[in-house]
């Protein structure tokens, strides 16, 4: 194997450093698949991870990107072979196994999904680990029984990854979407994705009083804090809210009202260990209900050069939609 290209965290008198490296095969760690990545993207972890925001690198030096897709090189494992299609996320991998922000990978076999029919590696990764999550999130929905004829669905984030894949497919199944935003003059490009009203975050960002209007059948919440508490507060009888981040905060101020009072149900989303079942159901239902053309129009790309400098961009929130890395770029 030739040298490849990553970016390597290193830490030195307690402090991190992130920097485009040369690396080679001695480099990797253990693992019976070798990949070679075609695509990574820029998660909110991973700009934690760059930007040593939060100690999300438990291992140095590491390569983080906690997600990639790519074609098999090298196999030992009974699963995949030379040339086929994959997509790796969570697993711990860009946090303490070497993650998506390099040329090659080599991971445990059984932590990768095959690319599902009809997606390349480059719409994989548009959706991203952001993009599954959101997928979680609406299957964690629908299994609770919710249908579009039980009312509107709240995302918030809206702008950001997990935020703007969810519109999109929760408009693709027929619900009306009701966004959350700090971005009002995103307001176009939210309805584009499938948005059919846009609410300030400002709305939702005061300590949230035991109970409010009933206003939503369900919500999928990337951002915790007040927002979540008013959320709740707002649900609809039986409701549910899909929690999955922490955006605004890692905190939850509310109450037991909503829940004892109106039946509502707050389910937690977890993509990192999510089951090998549980994975090829979100990456299939993807595949079949993701609009190609919609999710290339919310999709920037960049070089690994290119992402060092935008760790603390999308914690601050200025990252609209998703980001592909292109390490080959
Ligand atoms: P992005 O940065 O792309 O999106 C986050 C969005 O949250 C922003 O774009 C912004 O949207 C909104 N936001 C930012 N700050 C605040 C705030 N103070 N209060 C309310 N909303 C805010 O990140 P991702 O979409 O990739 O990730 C979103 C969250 O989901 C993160 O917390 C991430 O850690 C979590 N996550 C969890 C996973 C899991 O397994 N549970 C997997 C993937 C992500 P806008 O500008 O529209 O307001």
């Amino acid at each position: 194997m030739k040298s490849f290209q990553a970016i390597v965290i290193s830490k030195s008198d307690d402090k991190q450093r992130a920097e485009l490296s040369t690396l080679s095969e001695e480099d990797l760690m253990d693992g019976d698949v070798t990949v070679a990545i075609e695509y990574s993207t820029l998660n909110y972890k991973d700009g934690l991870a760059i930007s040593g925001a939060a100690p999300i690198v438990r291992r140095f030096p590491l390569i983080p990107g906690i997600d990639f897709s790519g074609s098999v090189i090298e196999s030992t494992n009974g699963r995949f072979t030379k040339g086929d299609k994959v997509i790796l996320n969570g697993f711990g991998v860009g946090e303490v196994h070497h993650g998506g922000f390099s040329q090659i990978g080599r991971v445990k076999g059984d932590w990768l999904v095959a690319l599902p029919g009809g997606m390349s590696t480059r719409h994989a990764m548009g959706v991203g680990t952001a993009g599954y999550t959101a997928m979680l999130s609406v299957l964690g929905l629908e299994d609770h029984g919710l249908r579009p004829a039980d009312g509107d669905i709240l995302v918030t984030g809206a702008a950001g990854g997990v935020g703007s894949v969810a519109i999109m497919l929760l408009a693709k199944r027929g619900y009306r979407v009701v966004a959350v935003t700090g971005r009002v003059s995103e307001t176009e490009y939210l309805r584009n994705v499938g948005a059919s009203e846009v609410l300030d975050r400002q709305e939702f960002s005061d300590p949230a009083r035991p109970l409010g209007k009933e206003r939503w059948a369900g919500a999928v919440d990337v951002a915790g804090g007040n927002t979540l508490a008013n959320v709740l507060s707002q649900m609809k009888y039986g409701g549910m809210v899909a929690a999955c981040g922490l955006a605004d905060s890692m905190k939850l101020p509310t109450s037991v009202a909503p829940f004892i009072l109106r039946g509502v149900t707050l389910k937690g989303i977890d993509s990192v260990m999510a089951d090998l079942k549980t994975r090829t159901r979100a990456w299939d239902r993807l595949a079949q209900d993701l609009d190609l053309e919609t999710l290339d129009s919310i999709c920037t790309e960049v070089s690994l050069q290119d992402v060092l400098g935008l760790g603390e961009s999308i914690i601050a929130g200025k990252i609209r939609g998703r980001t592909i890395v292109n390490p080959v770029a």
